[in-house]
């Protein structure tokens, strides 16, 4: 058993407490307690309290949508004011590869866990980053991903896709769902038959991103069309459904509480309403949005509705890095009315909840996984939780020892 003694501890589950102490035996949090409370005995302490610069200890982040294949694109593909434009950009880059390279996955994952990152909600295309991530001290839930507007087998595609995930080794920490692409991509046969293989699982698409997916569903045309028409991959039998994407998703049945809406920019508040009354979760992620030009999200929109926010960086093709510490201060800026506890909430316990790893990650809580950081502070910081939205660095970021086990 060891104690560690810090000038804040945050548990997420419980107001932050000053001058607290976290015990941790073997890999689990064993209590939580603060000054008033004596840490359990016969315990081998280490006090950060005293240190020259106080820390927070709080639990390891969670970047509930990034794609870590697509490490290798980092600052290759530039902004864009259109999202269709930027995406076209993006799919020509990946034609001039056979197989994404891995070397920049490596990189990427050791820098979400330099930074802070315990968990991630991985897309993957190749699971090119099962084996990285299995490697690493990250757990993840990958989400093998689904794209295809004209196929001809749905079901045999997700057949396939299910067989993927089945063939992985069974983890605690690394586990395998699948994944609609979004609504302009994946046909209305491959919606049904994804829905139907997961009516269990978690699922995850990119929901009401750019202006021009809202007009590809109310009337079948416009800029996604034209790239669909361009790469021959139109189905000219396809309908434009005449709804919003909300309404769209939901005529398949994976509107629950099991689905994770990335992105939700577009969203009207009817249709954050629906996402709130089915539990749904948001993963919002706000410096992709600007990268990709769909615009900042209506992050105080988002908390007022009620609807279960998550936060995700996305891929290092729209975000210069995958550290999650940016991500809640650029977060903060689209959700100036949202207490500073409920964005670290959403980067930590929402997100832990919303991938399936609510019971070992996400809060300071006995019996939970001790994957724990602390967090360097100047000393005449009054707001800790306010502070931690301000962009903390990698550098004044450290493992708690026994963290990783
Ligand atoms: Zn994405």
């Amino acid at each position: 058993m060891k104690i560690h003694r810090a000038a804040w501890i945050l548990p997420i589950s419980a107001p932050p407490i000053r001058k607290g102490w976290v015990a941790i035996d073997e890999g689990r949090i064993a209590a939580v307690g603060g000054s008033e409370e004596e840490p359990p005995p016969g315990t081998d302490a280490i006090d950060g309290s005293r240190e020259s610069s106080p820390s927070v200890i709080l639990p390891g982040l969670v970047n509930a949508h990034t794609h870590i294949e697509l490490s290798w694109m980092r600052g290759k593909v530039a902004p864009d004011r259109s999202m269709p434009a930027w995406t076209s950009r993006l799919m020509g880059l990946r034609r001039t590869v056979s197989a994404d390279p891995v070397a920049p996955v490596y990189e990427a994952i050791s820098s979400a866990r330099d930074s802070g990152t315990c968990l991630v909600g991985d897309i993957t295309n190749t699971l090119a980053s099962e084996e990285p991530l299995r490697g690493s001290p990250l757990s993840a839930l990958l989400f093998r991903e689904l794209i295809g507007f004209s196929g001809t087998d749905p079901a045999g595609a997700v057949r396939r896709a299910m067989g993927d995930c089945a063939a992985l080794p069974v983890s605690d920490r690394l586990q395998c769902s699948i994944a609609p692409h979004a609504p302009y991509s994946v046909s209305p046969e491959l919606f049904t038959a994804i829905a139907a293989a997961t009516h269990r699982t978690v699922v995850s698409v990119h929901l009401g991103e750019s202006p021009e997916e809202v007009e590809f569903l109310r009337c079948g045309g416009g800029a996604w069309r034209e790239l669909l028409e361009g790469l021959g991959v139109w189905n000219p039998g396809w309908q434009a459904p005449g709804c919003g994407p909300v309404a769209y998703l939901s005529g398949f049945g994976l509107v629950t509480e099991k689905l994770l809406a990335v992105h939700a920019v577009q969203l009207t508040d009817t249709e954050l309403a629906t996402l709130a009354s089915a539990g749904s979760t948001i993963v919002t992620c706000p410096r992709s949005n600007v990268w990709t030009g769909v615009g900042m999200p209506p992050a105080d929109r988002f908390y007022s509705a009620g609807v279960r926010v998550a936060v995700g960086t996305d891929s290092l093709a729209s975000v210069d890095d995958l550290n999650m510490f940016s991500e809640i201060a650029a977060l903060r800026q689209a959700a100036v009315q949202v207490p500073a506890a409920a964005i670290l909430e959403s980067a930590t316990r929402i997100g832990a909840e919303a991938l399936g790893f609510g019971r070992d990650l996400g809060t300071i809580e006995p019996g939970k996984r001790a994957e724990l950081i602390a967090v360097r502070i100047p000393r005449d910081v009054q707001d800790v939780e306010e502070y931690l939205l301000s962009g903390v660095q990698p550098a004044a970021v450290r493992w708690l020892e026994d963290s990783e086990t």
